[in-house]
């Protein structure tokens, strides 16, 4: 078993194996002609429970040759240019690399005696992207697991930094459309249930910032506290973004914590053409950013950047057998003292290396591209009598509903719209999202491959428009 052990008398097993998974990969990639199989669940749990986990086959080979039957025949596969579905990118080369070499040499980023290097590296990432932002010299921040771990840790600050011990009288102001985290981290820090304050978004699904100062002023007229706004910079439904200089300007009158939520929207950072559309971020006291949405970087790869590095003390605890408190005043970087994750991958490494690669400039060109195709996207589908197409995208997101002359009533449209997106899925040709507007159902795609064209649009609008036409023509059948 000791051969399995990866070390210096191993290499070569390592290198075998490792290639042997690489080509099998390389091949699947090339030959996949679609982003799924249509496989089922009731499908393929079988095959997974006829799997002994007490019996190992012992063998790399014997072992992918099974993996290809319970995993890469049936994955989702997000570099076809017609996976359309979530906010998930192909993942550029570089970064891949850098995945592969982050989990060899298996760093661990919570001290810098687990690290070395790589707590500085992570670092200057860190620097890189605040820098961006234009947070000031006093910037810092942290890699996290994803957003859901970057809001809630914005918001643990923002409501230290209240400095209040009543917690029933913290609000957090959200748009409608803002992210499922900001409610989940609200009841993980034990705010009350009232805590986030739900504001109406305009028609283009922006946060109305008349009704954000309303609702200031009537948290300030209870006796309560504005705890934190978070605005969004790229909304997960639509892309839309939050008017930032404005919400920038009620957060400095009310003194709350502004938090910028770029998951989305933080592909704009490198991008060169677009970057102004998030103007007025530098002015949040904290933002999220989500490598792995927007800048081609493989799950997990996310951050969170604070204005005030010394924010970021809320976060700390020293733990004597770790990261004792004199290491601090030793100035020995420990990460760990700015997370809330302990034993931490060091995904940083793929974003250096794509940078390093591909400078941020190429990462940029690639997001402009998905944002350029979303604007062709969104003339076709205004042009096209077959579908209703709300909101202008912002990103690269499109949402529309296929809505037939003939049907009026709302409801079916509603089915027709669902049966569509399942027998699509179904069918594997492509995969796309669903969301509600107004109470309706609608469809998503959410345009983050490069290598997507507009005929690959029209020519899944097609088949959407087919599907829902076989659907309402056999609801007609049934009627009859
Ligand atoms: C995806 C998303 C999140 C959550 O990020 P994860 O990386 O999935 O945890 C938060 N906010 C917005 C706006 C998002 O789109």
């Amino acid at each position: 078993m000791r051969s399995h052990l990866l070390n210096d008398t191993t290499t070569e097993h390592y290198r075998r194996s490792v290639t042997e998974g690489v080509e099998r990969v390389a091949a699947k990639l090339a030959a996949t002609d679609r982003p799924f199989t249509g496989v089922t669940a009731d499908d393929l749990a079988p095959r997974i429970d006829a799997i002994d986990l007490d019996r190992p086959l012992g063998d790399t080979t014997a072992v992918l040759d099974e993996l290809e039957d319970v995993y890469l025949r049936d994955a989702v596969y997000f570099h076809h240019p017609r996976y359309l579905a979530h906010l998930n990118c192909p993942v550029v080369i570089p970064a891949v690399l850098g995945e592969a070499v982050l989990s060899a040499v298996n760093s661990s980023l919570d001290t810098w005696d687990q690290s070395a290097g790589g707590t500085l590296i992570e670092r200057k990432l860190v620097d890189w992207t605040a820098a961006r932002i234009g947070l000031g010299p006093a910037a810092d921040g942290v890699f996290t697991s994803g957003g859901t771990q970057s809001n809630l840790q914005a918001l643990l600050l923002a409501r230290e930094e209240t400095k209040t011990q009543d917690l029933g009288k913290l609000r957090v102001f959200a748009s409608e459309v803002s992210h499922f985290s900001v409610q989940k981290s609200a009841k993980l820090l034990g705010l009350g249930p009232d805590a986030v304050v739900v504001v109406p978004v305009d028609h283009d699904k922006r946060m109305q910032t008349v009704a954000l100062a309303h609702e200031l002023e009537r948290c300030a007229e209870a006796g309560l506290i504005p705890m934190a706004v978070v605005a969004t910079a790229g909304t997960t439904d639509f892309g839309s973004i939050d008017p930032l200089p404005e919400i920038a300007g009620l957060c400095e009158q009310y003194g709350a914590w502004m938090h910028v939520d770029a998951a989305y929207g933080c592909g704009l950072l490198a991008s060169l053409k677009y970057r102004h559309r998030i103007d007025g971020i530098e002015r949040a006291d904290s933002v999220t950013v989500d490598y792995h949405k927007s800048f081609f970087q493989p799950v997990s790869s996310s951050a969170v950047l604070v204005r005030d590095a010394a924010t970021l003390r809320h976060a700390t605890y020293h733990a004597e057998y770790l990261n004792p408190r004199r290491m601090v005043s030793e100035r020995i970087p420990n990460q760990v003292d700015k997370s809330l994750q302990t034993t931490r991958r060091f995904d940083a490494l793929k974003l250096w290396m794509t940078l390093r690669v591909m400078g941020a400039d190429g990462i940029g060109a690639l997001f402009d591209e998905v944002c350029d195709l979303a604007a062709e996207g969104w003339k076709l589908l205004a042009a096209d009598p077959r579908f209703d197409v709300v909101v202008e995208p912002s990103l690269s997101t499109l949402v529309f509903r296929y809505v037939p002359a003939a049907v009026t009533d709302p409801a079916e449209i509603d089915r027709a719209n669902l049966y569509a997106r399942k027998a699509l899925f179904a069918s594997g040709d492509a995969v796309v999202a669903g969301t509600k507007v107004s109470g309706r159902h609608y469809l998503k795609f959410t345009l983050l491959n490069p290598e997507t064209t507009t005929a690959d649009i029209t020519a899944v609008l097609d088949l959407i428009a087919g599907h829902a036409e076989q659907y309402l023509g056999e609801s007609l059948d049934r009627a009859c």
